[in-house]
C-alpha cells in the first residue's frame, strides 16, 4: 500500500454513487490517474470485507477494464488509484455524438470491447451488477473499459448519501426487477443490450421511473411474459397478474435504421427471461462481429 502523499491532487473528474473521483498525478513520474475517495463510516470501522474484495480487483487485469494501480487506506478514506481514462461514456455521446447517437462503427466497436469486457469478468466469476454509460471509460484511442465494480458487491446496495448521482433503474434486468435473487451473469447482458440501443439512438431505451414503471416499459416493447413464455416468472416475488398485456413489437420497427443482423443480436441479448439471454462469449462470436473475429 502506497500513500495518498504520492499523488498531486488536480480537479474532480466525476462523483459517483458511492464516491468522487479526482484526477491525480504521481509526483515521482508524472502519470496522470484517477483517485477515487471513498468516505467510510466512522461508526462502523474498516470494512475489512471491503478491502479484500477491492483488492481482489486488482488481480483483474484486462484491456477493457480499467486498471486499478493501488488500494490506499487511511483512518476515514479508502482511496482506489486508477489508470485515468478520457470521460466516461454519457459525456462522450453527448460531447461526440448526433443528439448524443453514435455512428455505426463506433457503436459497432465499443459493443465489441464491451462485450469482451463482460465475458473477462464472468469468466473469472465476477458480476459487474451496475453496468451504464457512467460506468464505462472511454480514452482518447476509442478504446472502451469497465469501470466501477466490485464496489456493488463490497458496498451492498448503493446509499447514495454524498453524491447527486441518482441510482438508476435504468439498465436493471427484468428478472431482477421482478424480485428475482438467484441472478447471475445474465444481468450484465440485459444491461449491455440496453447500452447497445442507446449507442444507436442517444436516448435511454428503458428510462423508468420507478421499479413498476421500469417493467412496464420493458414490458411494452418486449411483451408482457405469462406463465406460458416464462413458466417461473409466476413464482417472483414481485410478479402480479395486473401488469398490462403487451404484445412483443417488432425490434425492425422499433430501429428502422439497424440492420437485421444487428437487430437478430440485440434481440438474443434483450430476452426477458435470464435462462435465454446470450452469453458474453456467444455474443462475441456472433456474425455481426465478424470482421472482429477472423482471426480466431
Ligand atoms: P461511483 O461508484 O461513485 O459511481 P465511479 O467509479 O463510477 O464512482 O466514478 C464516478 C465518475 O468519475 C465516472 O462516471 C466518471 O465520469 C469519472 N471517472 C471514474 N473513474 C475514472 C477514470 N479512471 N478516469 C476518468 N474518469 C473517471
Ligand atoms: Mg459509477
Amino acid at each position: 500500500m502506497g500513500s495518498t502523499a504520492q499523488f498531486q491532487q488536480l480537479e474532480k473528474l466525476g462523483e459517483g454513487t458511492y464516491a468522487t473521483v479526482y484526477k491525480g498525478r504521481n509526483r515521482a513520474t508524472g502519470e496522470l490517474v484517477a483517485l477515487k475517495e471513498i468516505n467510510l463510516d466512522a461508526e462502523e470501522g474498516t470494512p475489512s470485507t471491503a478491502i479484500r474484495e477491492i483488492s481482489l480487483m486488482k488481480e483483474l487485469k484486462h484491456e477493457n477494464i480499467v486498471a486499478l494501480y493501488d488500494v490506499i487506506h487511511t483512518d476515514n478514506k479508502l482511496n482506489l488509484v486508477f489508470e485515468h481514462m478520457d470521460r466516461d461514456l454519457k459525456k462522450y455521446m453527448d460531447a461526440n455524438g448526433n443528439n448524443g447517437a453514435l455512428d455505426y462503427n463506433t457503436t459497432k466497436s465499443f459493443m465489441y470491447q464491451l462485450l469482451r469486457g463482460i465475458k473477462f469478468c464472468h469468466d473469472n466469476r465476477v458480476l459487474h451488477r451496475d453496468l451504464k454509460p457512467q460506468n464505462l471509460l472511454i480514452d482518447s484511442k476509442g478504446r472502451l473499459k469497465l469501470a466501477d465494480f466490485g464496489l456493488a458487491r463490497a458496498f451492498g446496495i448503493p446509499v447514495n448519501t454524498f453524491s447527486n448521482e441518482v441510482v438508476t433503474l435504468w439498465y436493471r434486468a427484468p428478472d431482477v426487477l421482478l424480485g428475482s435473487r438467484t441472478y447471475s451473469t445474465s444481468i450484465d447482458m440485459w444491461s449491455a443490450g440496453c447500452i447497445m440501443a442507446e449507442m444507436f439512438t442517444g436516448k435511454p431505451l428503458f428510462p423508468g421511473a420507478n421499479n413498476e414503471d421500469q417493467l412496464q416499459l420493458i414490458f411494452k416493447l418486449l411483451g408482457t411474459p405469462d406463465e406460458r413464455t416464462w413458466p417461473q416468472v409466476v413464482d417472483l416475488p414481485n410478479w402480479h397478474t395486473n401488469f398490462a398485456h403487451y404484445q412483443a413489437q417488432d425490434l425492425r420497427t422499433v430501429f428502422p435504421n439497424i440492420d437485421l443482423v444487428c437487430l437478430y443480436l440485440l434481440s438474443m441479448i434483450l430476452q426477458l427471461r435470464p435462462d435465454q439471454r446470450i452469453s458474453a462469449r456467444a455474443a462475441l462470436a456472433h456474425e455481426w462481429f465478424k470482421e472482429f473475429n477472423q482471426d480466431i
